[in-house]
């Protein structure tokens, strides 16, 4: 039901923003991937869904420009590029706080901007983001992360109040533990942190939040991110729907 809609999602070489950008292209989205990889990996991912991949570093206000000029007009934007850093907040190196800060809220603020007199033109754009439930609970140890992604939940209920008129939804999915790179690679410094094995840190930190016990799936927040697309959706507008096994329930 997308065919001819055309999809850029930020950070969709790996992990949730693949498994997004796959669903979206299974139901005839054309599809521009952008995040870092193996040019054999990305040329086959490319030639799997029919893509095209612009490589530009989300992290400056100029990448986003490059990414979105290479994007060309987009009538889905998925904003899902985000990266984590786990330390004390004494510890916390500036620079790793900038760079979150960046990458998890400033890029989305930057790829919006861009991207919505196209879709307020033409009378329809769907503007998703990947908060996260840290965009509704906090975590010690990442403060940078947290402060991201309560701004991503923020900066989609303004979106979704100023395009509200213009056939246009701004709307957040916050999932809880998803068993991606990003989870994984975060595992050691929660260890050093909290004095703590990787066992206990997959089910007394990890997994302990998720009432359910289990870690969420990528192609969960993939089929909640294609509804929203659909025509059905069009009265959801600013939301922030969580998928997190029950954490925030709490
Ligand atoms: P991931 O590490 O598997 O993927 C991150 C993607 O972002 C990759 O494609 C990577 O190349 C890209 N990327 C990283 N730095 C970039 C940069 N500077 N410029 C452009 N692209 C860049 O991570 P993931 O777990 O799939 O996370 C995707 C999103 O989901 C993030 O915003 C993350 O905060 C959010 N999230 C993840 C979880 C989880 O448990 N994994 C939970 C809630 C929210």
């Amino acid at each position: 039901f997308l065919q001819g809609k055309r999809a850029l999602v930020t950070g969709s070489t790996s992990g949730i923003g693949l498994a997004i950008a796959r669903s979206l292209s299974e139901v005839g989205a054309k599809v521009v991937l952008n995040g870092f990889g193996a040019a054999e990996e990305i040329d086959r991912l490319c030639g799997e869904l029919g893509a095209r991949h612009v490589p530009a570093d989300l992290t400056t206000t100029a990448g986003v420009a490059e990414l979105m000029e290479g994007a060309g007009p987009v009538d889905i934007l998925v904003n899902n590029a985000g990266m984590q850093h786990v330390a004390p907040v004494e510890d916390f190196p500036p620079e790793k706080w900038d760079a979150i800060i960046a990458l998890n809220l400033s890029a989305a603020f930057h790829t919006s901007r861009l991207a919505v007199p196209h879709m307020k033109a033409q009378g329809w754009g769907r503007i998703i983001s990947t908060a996260s439930a840290h965009s509704l609970k906090a975590s010690p140890f990442k403060s940078a992360y947290v402060a991201a992604k309560h701004g991503i939940a923020g900066l989609t209920k303004v979106l979704a109040l100023e395009l509200a008129e213009h056939g246009v939804t701004a709307n957040c999915i916050s999932p809880g533990y998803v068993w991606t790179p990003l989870v994984e690679n975060q595992i050691p410094d929660t260890m050093a942190a909290r004095g703590m094995t990787r066992e206990q840190v997959l089910n007394d930190v990890l997994l302990a939040k998720q009432p359910t016990r289990k870690f969420v799936q990528p192609e969960e927040v993939a089929a909640l991110a294609v509804f929203l697309c659909r025509h059905e959706a069009q009265n959801i507008n600013g939301a922030n729907y969580s998928i997190d096994g029950g954490w925030t329930a709490e």
